[in-house]
């Protein structure tokens, strides 16, 4: 309860966004997290705007630059919980830079993709997830781009922790979410959240007919790098449920020497002109 504030979502009734917020505050709720204990860092789009609309520390950044500020945050003061959150757009085409090598630098930051296969802000344009094919004002005869794979990209690039699951979900969504937040290392959820306005063909009823869900499939070991992947490839990426998880592999945070313990915004820091002058000067 403590999650939500006064602000009411200007989403369009139906978004699939509402159901991930809820999810994300149950989430920070159930893990035992306090308000103060949280930062939602945010893209540019219709999903951006979910840091305004949780009782937490918020920043609305820039289109496809969440995850820098989110890594700053978490760099910063360490003992907060950072979840950074945007579109498809916003995480796989302008912000793809970021989010490969956020994957690779393993920092304890949990990032959710609200992926809505479309441009949903800008009245509806082709995205990177958008299937060959895909018709839409930036692509009148169908787009003759493939779809981008999140998932298959994750594991080449060494993600730690890769998940997916289907905004109607709500009670999965919040569990994966939850584990997304106590991985100690860089942790990817797809959000399937569907954008009722303008993609009139990856609805609400597609997802249902076409999702598997990894609890589904017998014996399925999340563990398993490999048959991560060539189950991805089996489902054409349509899967929900945690895909892989790697618990071995220490955080970015973890691995700098001498990393300071305590939140920078903590620290007891000479904040005399003496101090600053002579910090000034070994950069001189
Ligand atoms: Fe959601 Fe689409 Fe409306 Fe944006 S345009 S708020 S993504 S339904």
């Amino acid at each position: 309860k403590e999650f939500r504030n006064n602000v009411k979502p200007n989403w369009c009734p139906g978004c699939g966004d509402f159901s991930v917020q809820a999810a994300m505050q149950r989430a920070a709720a159930n893990v035992g997290l306090e308000p103060e204990g949280l930062a939602v860092i945010s893209g540019i789009g219709c999903s951006g705007r979910i840091s305004g609309y949780i009782n937490s520390y918020g920043f609305h950044g820039i289109h496809g630059r969440s995850l820098p500020i989110a890594q700053g945050v978490k760099m910063a003061n360490r003992e907060l919980t950072v979840i950074a959150s945007g579109g498809d757009g916003d995480g796989f085409a302008i912000g793809m830079g970021h989010t490969i090598h956020a994957i690779r630098r393993n920092i304890d930051i949990t990032y959710i993709v609200m992926d809505n296969q479309i441009y949903g802000l800008t009245k509806g344009q082709t995205s990177p997830r958008s299937a060959a094919g895909f018709k839409t004002k930036s692509t009148p005869q169908g787009s003759i781009e493939p779809a981008l794979s999140p998932m298959e990209m994750a594991l080449s690039a060494g993600a730690t922790f890769v998940a997916q699951s289907f905004s109607t979900d709500l009670k999965d969504l919040t569990a994966i979410i939850e584990a997304g937040i106590n991985h100690k290392g860089f942790s990817l959820i797809n959000v399937f959240s569907p954008c009722v306005t303008y993609n009139k063909i990856n609805t609400y009823d597609w997802f249902k007919e076409n999702l598997t869900k990894l609890s589904d499939i017998e014996g399925y070991d999340h563990t398993n790098r490999e048959e991560a992947m060539q189950t991805l490839m089996k489902h054409d990426g349509l899967v929900t449920g945690i895909i892989y998880q790697n618990t071995e592999r220490k955080s970015y945070q973890e691995l700098i020497p001498g990393y300071a313990p305590e939140a920078l915004a903590k620290a007891d820091l000479d904040l005399s002109q003496e101090s600053f002058d002579k910090l000034v000067a070994e950069f001189t």
